[in-house]
């Protein structure tokens, strides 16, 4: 049996418990994890927030966020060897013949499993995540880290970085570029780093006027407060990209009307109520509304292997698993800067 963290209920705490990982198959990778990082999404799906579309089976260990060192490998696995640093992302299976699949875009294919609350074809069961001491995970689901890198801080690349990388890559941000970067959690941070590493012109919208040190610390080479409307304005029409990362009830229109001609953004953050948009902030200047969520296998790499480069990290507060139940009450109050990442030595 395998120790692990989950969650027996939507209102019981996390505490430990204990899991099965399958016996190795022929191309799967059994890794031992040492860090994992805490996405706002764990949270949502351990207390069941997300019932309408993504019911959380108990009991759910959650966690997609993996860093570990390989411990054994299947007879026919050839990309990795024991004792090589790999990671784990938001999935672990897809049908591998769709073709979204075909085209590297595992993250949209239908029959996609989540590393943990996905259906679990080997155990008849549902996934568990990285608040475990191991996983095993088929190859093609496995990345390589750069050795350059922070492990702690490379947890949460998985799906804050991926999520953020994807859509900076497909609207092409590049150098000369001027982008905009809404909200400074997890999501905005790794933006703030990506989009600053691609050159471009990088503008960090937030509420508090607290964050500007900060955000121009991560690359910002702007800062501009949201709520003060003199600010804005300065700025309207004037974007070639914005990802917005808030997931808080804000409004999209002000944000829409500071997009150049053409100019497109990507919301990454999911506030729980929809949000009104008006035709004319798209309609003016053929503006582009997108959504965006992490990115296929071969891009995870391509993000991994730019943060290898350009050594980028997350920041991380490290913290020992026991104090996981801690660290969401601080989540629900933003009091991060700007990912938990879990030790997971503290669970041996
Ligand atoms: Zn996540
Ligand atoms: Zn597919």
């Amino acid at each position: 049996m395998t120790k692990a963290f989950g969650a027996s209920s939507p209102t019981s705490k996390l505490a430990q418990t204990e899991i099965k990982r399958r016996d190795l198959k022929e191309h799967d990778v059994q890794i031992e994890i040492l860090f994992c990082g805490i996405c706002h999404s764990d949270l949502h799906q351990v207390r069941n927030e997300w019932k309408d579309f993504m019911p959380t089976t108990y009991p759910c260990v959650p966690g997609h966020e993996i860093v570990g060192k390989v411990t054994k490998v299947g007879s026919a696995v050839k990309k990795y060897k024991v004792g090589e640093i790999v990671a784990v992302g938001c999935m672990v299976d897809s049908d591998g013949t769709c073709p979204q699949c075909k085209s590297g875009d595992e993250h949209l294919c239908s029959k996609m499993v989540l590393t943990y609350n996905g259906p679990d074809k080997h155990s008849g069961g549902v996934t568990y995540g990285g608040y475990s001491e191991s996983i095993v995970v088929e190859e093609r689901f496995v990345l390589k880290v750069p050795t350059n890198l922070d492990l702690a801080g490379v947890a949460p690349l998985l799906c804050a970085g991926i999520t953020t990388y994807s859509p900076l890559k497909e609207f092409g941000v590049t150098k000369g570029k001027k982008v905009g970067i809404v909200g400074l959690g997890g999501l905005g941070h790794m933006g703030v780093k990506f989009a600053h590493a691609m050159g471009a012109h990088v503008v960090v919208f937030t509420t508090s006027e607290g964050k500007k040190d900060d955000a121009l610390k991560l690359g910002a080479n702007e800062v501009v407060v949201s709520k003060n409307p003199e600010e804005m304005k300065k700025h309207l029409n004037s974007f070639d990209f914005i990802l917005d990362t808030v997931s808080a009830n804000h409004d999209l229109n002000t944000y829409l009307n500071l997009l150049a001609p053409h100019g497109t953004l990507t919301l990454v953050g999911a506030p729980p109520t929809a949000l009104p948009v008006a035709s004319f902030s798209l309609i003016m200047g053929r503006r582009k509304l997108t959504g965006s969520n992490i990115g296929g296998i071969r891009e995870t790499q391509e993000m991994l292997d730019f943060c290898g480069k350009h050594n980028i990290t997350a920041d991380v507060e490290v913290i020992p698993i026991q104090k996981v139940n801690e660290a969401y009450e601080r989540l629900v109050k933003s009091d991060v800067k700007y990912r938990f990442a879990i030790d997971m030595a503290s669970l041996k």
